[in-house]
């Protein structure tokens, strides 16, 4: 059988870090006990034990998760993910991040997260899909278009969203592409979508500098992750003028500080299958890429990259978040005395979600936007909460993590309060 890893250590614990960043908004904002009791859980919580068939004609079981943290502004909206440390704790921070997120982009959703403690790359693509599709009819009293849509996340993709879409239309007799987005443009999916996290993070990226003053041409940049957010990232902030000096994968990173030519770099990866080796760069471990003397990083891996261990070493002026809760809280109070800034995840990863959004209401409406509306729209929403967020952070005096929390918890808190408690 396989496992999910034991839950982290408080301070590593993406749970308990989740919670402490809602905290200290909730406190500056004044929510009445009531209220913080009700936004500091989840609202559900599935775990499923399922078994899959090998190749070998064995069986294996497997544990998955869904967890919708809100639903009061809406349907519950977030990622699957497939990784052999993902646990229940994780998902549930990942799910209250997706409510956050949401609001922020005043996206009419709430919050959710699932995944399967599994890698990937220990299965056959037939007993990839096996396992895609049995997960799917697992969660499929949870998921829905009007309930809750996941996405792709860590290690799924276009293709696993194309099974999830297709076994939950069988089980109904009849297509439901809004079930799923991240989808295949052949079924229903958006242009612009595989590309719209990085996308976001470029524009977050470029609002950040102009607010900062500095000047993209004479900024460079380390990137951690190489997957969806990592790669479109330094591809579109290449193409931004930034200087791309350093990115890495799960096996480790290359850098150069003259600069690494991303467009080259895919086509070295797709004939060798690494990025380690390309020409004119030097190994960098992903420890060290994060300490590199660069303006600024990228972390758009997984969670609890920096924390109190490494944040006093980072050198970077700013930290753009493409991956969810890669700063600790511990590590925030660090970077914000050194004066480091950082641009919080619930607003520079929320390209995805948000052309999510429109891809959704594209197939409730069966009608299909062209990629340049897909990536205007994207471009004011990233911008007006960008602008929201500076404001609370300037009006308070506090990080843009925390003005970010003001704006996206308040929008929860107003919502609830309006609907009032039920019964
Ligand atoms: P992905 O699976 O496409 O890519 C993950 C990348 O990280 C890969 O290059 C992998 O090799 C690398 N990696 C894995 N473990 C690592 C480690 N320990 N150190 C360094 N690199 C490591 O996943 P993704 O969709 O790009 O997601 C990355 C992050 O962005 C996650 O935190 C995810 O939750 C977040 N995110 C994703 C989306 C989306 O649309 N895909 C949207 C918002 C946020």
């Amino acid at each position: 059988m396989s496992t999910a890893a034991a839950p982290a250590a408080a301070a590593d614990s993406p749970w308990l870090n989740a919670q402490r960043q809602f905290d200290n908004a909730a406190e500056i904002l004044n929510l009445s006990s009531g209220l913080r009791a009700v936004l500091r859980e989840v609202r559900r919580e599935l775990v499923v034990r399922f078994p899959v068939k090998l190749d070998n004609g064995g069986l294996r079981v497997y544990e998955g998760y869904r967890v919708q943290h809100n639903v009061t502004r809406g349907p519950a909206k977030g990622g699957l993910r497939y990784h052999p440390d993902t646990n229940l704790d994780e998902v549930k921070a990942l799910a209250m991040w997706m409510t956050w997120k949401c609001a922020l982009a005043n996206l009419p959703f709430g919050g959710a997260k699932g995944g399967v403690a599994v890698d990937p790359a220990t299965l056959s693509h037939r007993e990839l899909e096996r396992l895609t599709r049995r997960f799917a009819s697992e969660i499929s009293v949870l998921i829905g278009p009007d309930s809750d849509i996941p996405a792709p996340d860590v290690n799924t993709t276009g293709e696993i969203m194309a099974w999830i879409m297709d076994t939950i239309s069988m089980e109904a007799g009849y297509s439901i592409p809004a079930v799923v987005t991240g989808k295949p443009l052949d079924i229903g999916g958006s242009e612009g979508r595989p590309s719209a996290t990085g996308r976001g993070v470029t524009i977050v990226a470029l609002e950040a500098c102009r607010r900062e003053g500095m000047d993209p041409a004479a900024t460079t940049v380390a990137v951690q992750g190489f997957g969806n957010v990592g790669s479109v990232t330094a591809a579109l902030m290449q193409e931004a003028g930034f200087k791309i000096c350093a990115v890495s994968d799960v096996f480790g990173g290359i850098y150069s500080p003259d600069g690494i030519d991303v467009e080259e770099l895919f086509e070295y990866r797709a004939r060798t299958g690494a990025i380690a080796g390309f020409a004119n760069t030097q190994p960098v471990s992903n420890t060290d890429l994060l300490e590199l003397h660069v303006d600024i990083l990228v972390p758009a891996a997984l969670e609890n990259q920096i924390t109190a261990r490494n944040a006093g070493r980072i050198k970077a002026k700013m930290i753009v978040e493409g991956a969810n809760g890669p700063t600790t809280p511990d590590a925030d109070t660090i970077l914000e005395k050194r004066g480091i800034i950082v641009v919080p995840d619930i607003l520079a990863n929320a390209g995805g979600v948000t052309v999510s959004y429109f891809e959704w209401v594209q197939d409730l409406q069966s009608f299909f936007w062209e990629e340049g509306e897909i990536n205007r729209r994207l471009e004011r929403i990233m911008q007006k909460a960008f602008t929201q967020m500076c404001e609370q952070a300037e009006a308070h005096r506090v990080s843009l993590r925390l003005g970010a929390y003001l704006v996206a918890v308040k929008r929860v808190a107003d919502a609830t309060a309006v609907r009032g408690i039920y019964p």
